[in-house]
């Protein structure tokens, strides 16, 4: 992580009315801006996309928030949505028509696959390959408009070549776009290694606090505008400027919480893969070693959602662990302050898993900021419970 980075993050307002000096970037709670003459109101109305009109297209705090988050990411624009999944939705809805084919390689988000597989009633259809290191070429059609990739991938956070990709899709002028919600834009910035659109769920890491829900997209200025005028515009996914003052608020943080994530998922998977009823833990920093030039040459730093399987993977099993915990909370998402802890394990799911390529007995953990000693002994407890 660098101090260009950390001033990106905290870096003053430099927005329209900083009026007498407001230090926290002001929050334009507005619908409508008002112009002085119906010749302005004509012409910016023309280019809604770099104009405050409405507030369903641009606002002054979010865009605040976008021009922090295009810099991180090294894009030229970035356009925020009401969620993670606005930023999906839109970027698919927004870019394919019908008769586009995606392919999506690593594992991937529940909820994009479901978004793709509704697609397919509006004609867009898709190819799921799990396998990180498979060859992409191979599952690409003269159809492919979009290849979609998460690296680490979704619950088992397995790597994927992303140089090699973008190798083959610029060759064959296909788009591609990643999620990189795991990594964070100061982990990882996809866009430098030839990605066209980067992603994120804003409700992670970002926003940081658990308070907020949000998403964006970055990329370049023509394909965010594209991405604006269709997928923004006219699905109407809108972040507003109190959620981006909030995630405003968690950018300012995220560095230091980032390098405190790290350190107490180092520490946890330390004790993780000593434990004996822990049959494998899955997160980079257990799964290759330190100078691996996959994890050199696009990871600068580990953030703290990590999975283990159970050695003992029933769904009782599952149960007594999470149960027994204390500090790890139960509950949906992550990257927030605070630890959680969930699993897919559900009563009799196992073969539906597998044939998912999800391990039986599978914890998901967001190791949170508490302190790595007391999320240690918080998991100690479960394992307890789990011999009993
Ligand atoms: C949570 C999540 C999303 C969706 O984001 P929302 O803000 O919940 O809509 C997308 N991708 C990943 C990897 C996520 O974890």
């Amino acid at each position: 992580m660098n101090d260009t980075d950390r001033q990106i993050c905290t870096g003053p307002w430099d927005g329209p009315g900083d009026g007498p000096g407001a230090i926290a970037p002001p929050i334009f709670q507005t619908s409508l801006f008002a112009k002085a003459s119906f010749g302005d109101f004509v012409r910016q109305q023309a280019a809604e996309h770099e104009n405050y009109v409405y507030s369903r297209g641009t606002n002054p705090t979010v865009a605040f928030l976008e021009k922090r988050l295009a810099l991180l990411e090294g894009g030229e624009a970035a356009k925020c949505f009401a969620s993670g999944m606005g930023a999906i939705g839109a970027v698919l809805g927004g870019l394919l028509k019908a008769g586009d084919h995606v392919l999506f390689v690593n594992n991937v988000y529940g909820p994009t696959l479901e978004l793709a597989q509704h697609l397919g009633r509006l004609g867009i259809d898709h190819t799921v390959v799990t396998d990180p290191g498979a060859d992409v070429e191979s599952h690409l059609t003269d159809r492919t408009a979009l290849v979609y990739v998460e690296s680490p991938g979704t619950m088992l956070m397995k790597l994927m070549d992303l140089r090699a990709l973008t190798e083959v899709t610029r060759r064959r002028g296909i788009l591609t776009a990643i999620d990189n919600t795991w990594a964070t834009p100061l982990f990882q910035k996809p866009l430098g290694l030839g990605v066209d659109l980067v992603i994120h769920s804003l409700t992670k890491y970002v926003g940081g606090h658990s308070d907020v829900t949000g998403g964006v997209v970055v990329g370049s200025t023509e394909l965010v505008r594209e991405i604006f005028y269709r997928g923004h515009q006219l699905f109407g996914a809108v972040m507003s400027a109190m959620e981006a003052s909030l995630v405003l608020r968690g950018l300012r943080t995220l560095p230091v919480r980032m390098e405190q994530h790290q350190e107490n998922a180092a520490r946890v998977i330390d004790h993780l893969l000593e434990h004996p009823a822990v049959a494998a833990v899955h997160h980079p920093y257990a799964n290759h070693a330190p100078d691996d030039p996959l994890v050199r040459s696009q990871l600068t730093g580990y953030s703290g959602l990590l999975s283990l399987e159970l050695r003992d993977g029933g769904f009782d099993a599952v149960s007594r662990f999470v149960d027994a915990l204390r500090l790890f909370r139960i509950g949906v998402s992550w990257g927030g302050y605070e630890s959680l802890v969930s699993s897919p394990v559900r009563p009799g799911n196992a073969a539906q898993l597998a044939a998912n390529g999800i391990p039986g007995g599978l914890v998901r953990l967001s190791v949170g900021l508490e302190g790595a000693q007391s999320q240690i002994e918080d998991l100690d407890r479960g394992f307890a419970a789990t011999a009993r």
